[in-house]
């Protein structure tokens, strides 16, 4: 059976949901369309997402169109989240994006489908609302090829626009003026398609071009457009017609090795994890034996080995145990406990040929407390187990203070946390004003040795480790130059201390594109006072960081690309403001009635320029930005507290360990 998994992208509020309630319904999945503003959806499973009215977590939900099966991925649809989005994009073989036709093409609308472009995914367009007052129709379409730089290919369009009772009609696709203008949109990148236009003078046959249509889909700037009302259900029928029509099913095959991104995490109330993952070719079986492929954030590959207990299978009636799932299938995997989102599933001995690397870390974070401080134990429980389900969730925990702090993508992630931990633990919470994220990076190369009982070093361990720069964004590497007799646990405790030593450098911030080599170990076994793991977690911290203090190190700052659409006369004003920002201007170029300009700019000065660009652009601007790299801080560094004992005071550290 083809199955096609397909997502639903939009514009916060364009009205995702309600279609997804309205497809279901179409197809039969649900008996009667659930209300975004009544709360009684089906996919917006968390309370949250009912208060709010949007959907943040990934979803399964299946349902049939003839023979076809459809996987419909509720992906998340808000700008702090849009690594998620891109991650359920793999899993994903067609997409429908949903525009509204009142609010026309927004900033995220442009964002997903030039996500949608670089994944080479085909996507169908859907203006939704034509019922409501202040719809447009056709005017759309010009919209539609300015602002998201996409050839829109009509094929329904709509009627008693902005009434209830709006409706839409079929275009006639046999129709000669219909075929030639097809024809027209798809020479534009094809030059084939004009050469056999002058072969048959002009009757072109429609199978023909319909499956040109098909193939230039996938380069994301040409897409068939539906209009309709997810609301009355108005041209749903119609997009369902185009869902089968134009989006392609999932390739691969069962004899094939399995590979399986896992996409989604969740854990049942009894507490066993199940995880979600798509087969991209090859199938999975109950109690097959699988490798789990994942990428560490030091971008090396981890293997470990696991055992399927069980398999959901997703069916219009819901999810049901089964024992064999195919290739282009979604499956909910038991008995995998060590997995996460990102890695790849595969059979036994198969070599995972690409995994996602993890995703950039957030640049802001914000310290979260308690409203009640007796709850401080409960809200790190349920942090870190919010923080397992969602990987955009990154804690950092200062025990000394009581204090734990979140990175953060968003101001809007702060919102859907503090409801989450209301609704779901019972817990209030209240955060601090985010604050940036700065790294420090080796200025030179550092190296420091303890030797056991001199100098005053009263450990019995003797460590030697050297610290020297690594290409940028490369992150921690280390080594261990020679592979001496110290017992196995020895070295791990050495490796390990050495990496959790580095989450706080000189400044407070995190080490990173560093490169760390243990180049002396020693230690005592056979006679008495011997030497334990133990002593070498006291002892390395310090001479890693003594190593690095002879090295020195430079703070780095977030960077972001902005992307800014601005009427033209007020340009000038908008790149003077960015300027001034500390922003680089990198292009400026026409886009549609509006101009482009493309600038870096350091992450601190983002709300502040978000703030002025209404003004400098009279509010017809527009902008969507996204972290690109840290950069080395120019003026004076920042710093964050440290935590744990001072371990840049070598003789007072001692005197505390010992
Ligand atoms: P989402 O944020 O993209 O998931 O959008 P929702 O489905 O939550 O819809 C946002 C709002 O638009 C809700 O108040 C919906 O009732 C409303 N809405 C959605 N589709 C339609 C439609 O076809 N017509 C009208 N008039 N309102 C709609
Ligand atoms: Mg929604």
């Amino acid at each position: 059976m083809a199955i096609l998994n397909l997502g639903i992208l939009a514009h916060v509020d364009a009205g995702k949901t309600t279609l997804t309630e309205r497809i279901l319904y179409e197809t039969g999945v649900i008996a009667a369309a659930g209300s975004v503003d009544k709360g009684t959806t089906q996919t917006d499973t968390l309370e949250i997402e009912r208060a709010r009215g949007i959907t943040i977590k990934a979803a399964v939900v299946s349902f049939q169109l003839g023979d076809l099966k459809v996987n419909l991925i509720d992906t998340p649809g808000h700008s702090d989240f849009i690594a998620e989005v891109e991650r359920s994009l793999r899993v994903l073989d067609g997409v429908v994006l949903v525009v509204s036709a009142v609010e026309g093409v927004q900033s995220q609308t442009r964002r997903l489908a030039a996500a949608l472009r670089a994944a080479g995914l085909p996507f169908i367009i859907f203006v939704n609302k034509i019922d409501r007052l202040g719809a447009r129709g056709e005017p759309l379409l010009e919209e539609i090829t300015r602002k998201l730089g996409v050839r829109p290919v009509p094929m329904s369009l709509p009627a008693r626009l902005g009434e209830r009772e709006a409706s839409v009609t079929p275009v006639d696709r046999g129709a000669p003026a219909w075929l030639e203008a097809l024809a027209d949109l798809l020479a534009e990148t094809d030059i084939e398609i004009i050469e056999a236009f002058e072969r048959c003078g002009g009757e072109l046959e429609r199978g023909y071009l319909e499956a040109a249509l098909r193939e230039q889909m996938r380069g994301g700037d040409i897409a068939p457009v539906y209009f309709g009302a997810a609301m009355t259900g108005a041209g749903v029928r119609e997009l369902l017609d185009g869902v089968r029509e134009w989006l392609p099913p999932a390739g691969g095959a069962d004899d094939e090795p399995a590979l399986a991104p896992v996409f989604k995490i969740t854990r049942k109330p009894s507490g066993e994890k199940i995880v979600y993952v798509r087969l991209m070719s090859g199938r999975l079986a109950v109690r097959q034996r699988v490798t789990i492929h994942h990428r560490n954030r030091f971008g090396e590959v981890e293997l470990a080995e696991a055992r399927i207990t069980g398999i959901d299978g997703y069916r219009s009636s819901g999810a049901e145990p089964v024992q064999v799932v195919g290739s282009g299938d979604i499956a909910g995997l038991h008995g995998l406990r060590d997995a996460r989102i990102g890695d790849l599933i595969g059979d036994e001995a198969v070599d995972a040929p690409e995994i996602a690397p993890a995703f950039p870390l957030p640049a802001l974070e914000s310290v979260i407390r308690p409203a009640d401080p007796g709850q401080l134990t409960a809200l790190r429980t349920a942090l870190e187990e919010l923080a397992e389900q969602d990987p955009l969730i990154s804690l950092r925990q200062r025990d000394d203070l009581g204090e734990i702090s979140v990175r953060l993508y968003g101001e809007v992630q702060k919102e859907v946390m503090t409801e989450t931990l209301e609704r779901e633990y019972g817990i209030a919470i209240e955060f601090e004003p985010s604050r940036i994220i700065c790294v420090e990076r080796p200025a030179g190369t550092g190296e420091h040795i303890e030797l056991m009982g001199e100098n005053g070093n009263p450990i019995m361990a003797t460590v030697g480790i050297r610290v020297e720069p690594a290409p940028p964004g490369s992150g921690l590497h280390y080594a261990v130059r020679e592979m001496g007799s110290m017992p196995p646990a020895h070295y791990r405790a050495v490796e390990e201390t050495v990496f959790e030593a580095l989450s706080q450098g000189l400044y407070g911030w995190e080490v990173t594109d560093c490169a760390v080599t243990l180049t002396e170990a020693r230690t005592i076994l056979y006679s008495s006072p011997f030497s334990t793991a133990g002593d070498f977690r006291k002892l390395t911290p310090l001479v890693v960081m003594q190593a690095l203090l002879q090295a020195g190190t430079v703070v780095c700052e977030p960077i972001e690309q902005l992307e800014v659409d601005a009427p033209e006369d007020t340009v000038g004003a908008v790149c003077t403001a960015l300027i001034r920002a500390r922003g680089t201007i990198q292009d400026t170029y026409p886009e549609g009635a509006l101009h482009r300009i493309i600038c870096e700019i350091p992450t601190a000065e983002l709300p502040g320029i978000e703030q002025r660009l209404p003004g400098l652009t009279r509010g017809e601007g527009s902008w969507t930005s996204r972290y690109l790299r840290h950069e080395p801080v120019h003026d004076e560094a920042p710093t964050r507290p440290r935590s744990g004992p001072n371990l840049l005071n070598r003789e007072r550290y001692l005197a505390e360990v010992s």
